[in-house]
């Protein structure tokens, strides 16, 4: 049968036979779904894929900003390192299968891949679609069957196991069961969070969903007037109720509202709980990181006296970007039309303390429908690391973003829903033949 063929397919509702091979229904087609499926049907199973979107893989095609960062070449400790404390309950399937058995997968289905700055792989064609192409001929050839524009509604439980899904009011039969339907965020690719209800129908407890790696909302006007500035080597000191908590280095953007940018992201977990506690939440921006005060004085000396017939203003043009010479002179209450020449110095000092130390009070962030990547879910105490089995319900398997698991941005979370997909598929496909052993 050749995937992605449409429904209707009435052999999926009938009973499977005693002799039939493990049917094992894999529930969202994301990065963690198409790789616990085509490994389940490699392991021995029969596969039915169900994704609910006109076509799996929605979201694949819009990660790196259309490229697809794949995963990250980092050494495991690393690596694990990226996910903060939800970092342990991967060590198992990374042990398994992580990112140089990745790339091998990858090139074995004859998808080039080039490693760039930071660790980060993509493909080498520069396009995400490829990556979702090279699934879907994989899993056409491991023979299994992807049934898109279906969600699964419901588990059919019996006896503390997984017997069959529901689907649009009629039942799918199956031995295993691996919800692989994502998190939260960016809805309109299809990750409405369904995973999140039926993990909890089945009696699994829920860490809170919130939003990570997402924009965030800045007090008063500063950040609104540089909308569409990006700014590279900025370093980012994190403030929460006057003590310093962390720090970023790395590209920062002005948005209407705010601020965004990689090392926005990055500190956004952490300030999204913070803001959840009803903190207060301050960001210093070090748009000097390379010069320290000292330097950066003696800098703003020479300037000005070079320079010492020209109007402030036009000094700051060399120092900044264009959009920020207004706002760089409002903050600091300097008037743009004093000569150079004429700055005193505990003007160039006020300038400078700016510099170092650009402010802006954090009032709160995006919604989670604009978040990359949802924090929190399926608790991880209750499923196995070694297999991603449920503790709960015999059958059912988790992968991917649904699990309690965030990371940085790197290529840390693809390869998370990869490693978690690898682990679950092959484990369904095995747990029946322990269970038909065991019953
Ligand atoms: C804009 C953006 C860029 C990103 N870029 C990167 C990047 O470059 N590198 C990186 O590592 N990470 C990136 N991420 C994060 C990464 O995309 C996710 O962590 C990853 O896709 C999670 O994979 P998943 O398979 O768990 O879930 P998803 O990819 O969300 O897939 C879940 C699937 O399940 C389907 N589904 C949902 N409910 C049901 C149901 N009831 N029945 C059937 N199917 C259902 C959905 O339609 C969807 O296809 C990015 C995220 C976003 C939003």
């Amino acid at each position: 049968m050749h995937a992605s063929t449409p429904f209707p397919a009435d052999d999926l509702f009938n009973p499977a036979r005693p002799d039939s091979p493990v049917r094992v229904v894999v529930a969202g087609g994301g990065a963690a779904g198409l790789m616990a499926a085509g490994q389940a049907a490699l392991a021995g199973a029969e596969v039915v894929l169900l994704e609910k979107m006109g076509r799996p893989g929605r979201k694949l095609c819009i990660t790196g900003k259309g490229r697809c960062n794949l995963t990250n070449v980092a050494p495991l400790p690393e690596f694990l390192g990226h996910f903060g404390p939800t970092g342990p309950f991967l060590r198992q399937a990374f042990h398994r299968f992580f990112s140089a058995e990745l790339l091998e997968f990858f090139q074995e289905l004859g998808l080039a891949t080039v490693t760039e700055r930071g660790g980060r792989v993509f493909p080498a064609s520069g396009k995400a679609p490829e990556v979702l192409s090279v699934f879907e001929r994989w899993l056409d050839r491991c023979g299994v069957i992807v049934r898109t524009g279906m969600a699964v509604d419901r588990m059919a439980i019996e006896g503390g196991a997984i017997t069959g899904v529901v689907c649009g009011g009629r039942t799918i039969a199956c031995d295993a069961l691996i919800l692989a339907t994502g998190g939260a965020s960016y809805p309109l690719t299809g990750s409405t969070g369904d995973g999140y209800r039926l993990a909890e129908e089945a009696g699994h407890r829920l860490v809170p969903v919130r939003p990570a790696l997402v924009p965030l909302l800045a007090e008063g006007s500063p950040a609104g007037r540089m909308a569409g500035l990006q700014l590279r080597n900025i370093r980012v000191r994190l403030f929460i109720d006057g003590r310093k908590r962390d720090e970023a280095f790395g590209e920062l953007a002005f948005t209407e509202d705010g601020l965004s940018g990689p090392v926005i992201l990055t500190l956004s977990g952490r300030i999204v709980d913070a803001l959840g506690e009803g903190r207060d939440i301050h960001l210093l921006l070090d748009l000097k990181p390379a010069l320290d005060e000292k330097k950066l004085d003696a800098r703003l000396v020479r300037d000005f006296e070079q320079r010492r017939k020209e109007p402030l203003e036009s000094v700051l043009r060399g120092l900044l970007p264009r959009e920020m010479v207004t706002v760089a002179l409002d903050e600091t209450g300097l008037d743009a039309e004093t000569l150079a020449g004429a700055i005193r110095s505990e003007e160039r000092r006020r300038l400078r303390h700016w510099l170092k130390n650009f402010r802006l009070r954090i009032t709160g962030h995006r919604p989670l429908a604009e978040a990359i990547v949802t924090a929190g879910g399926v608790d991880t105490r209750e499923v196995d690391p070694r297999t991603m089995a449920s503790r709960l319900v015999r059958g059912l398997y988790f992968a991917g973003e649904l699990l309690d698991l965030q990371a940085d941005t790197g290529g840390y979370n693809l390869q998370a829903a990869f490693s978690t997909g690898w682990l679950a598929g092959r484990s369904a496909a095995a747990g029946k033949v322990e269970r038909q052993e065991t019953f």
